[in-house]
């Protein structure tokens, strides 16, 4: 596994604020909100960026991450005002932790275009 932030997460070496665990999926509070809810959902195994994704390969755990953003955000009463999902990559796309992860962002009215 790679030296990730995230994946240091994954191993427990640094801590989290962790909300939501599976054996392929680990769900955590972001350290710089951005939104009053503001969870990270991400896959345990290492996927860098979302042009790393097989669609055939990872179809059951890109359905799993969005089952886990649906849950959440029921469970953190987000989901009937609406929220947004959001998977930043590369550079331009403003990409900072090279662990494929969805923001879901909530509890806010988003604006539109995106900054
Ligand atoms: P991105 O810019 O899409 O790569 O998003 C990376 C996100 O990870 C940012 O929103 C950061 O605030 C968040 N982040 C970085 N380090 C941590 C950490 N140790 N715990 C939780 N969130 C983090």
């Amino acid at each position: 596994m790679g030296d990730t932030i995230f994946s240091k997460i994954i191993k427990r070496e640094i801590p989290a604020d962790i909300v939501y665990e599976t054996d392929d999926i680990l769900a955590f509070r972001d350290i710089r909100p951005q939104a009053p809810v503001h969870i990270l959902i991400i896959p345990k195994i290492e996927i860098p960026k979302i042009t790393d994704i097989d669609g055939n390969k990872h179809a059951q755990l890109l359905g799993k991450l969005f089952d886990a953003a649906n849950m959440l955000a029921k469970e953190m009463k987000i989901d009937e005002d609406g929220f947004r999902l959001v998977l930043n990559c590369g550079n331009n796309g403003g990409q900072d932790v090279y662990h494929l992860h969805m923001h879901l962002l909530g509890g806010r009215q988003m604006k539109w275009p995106p900054g």
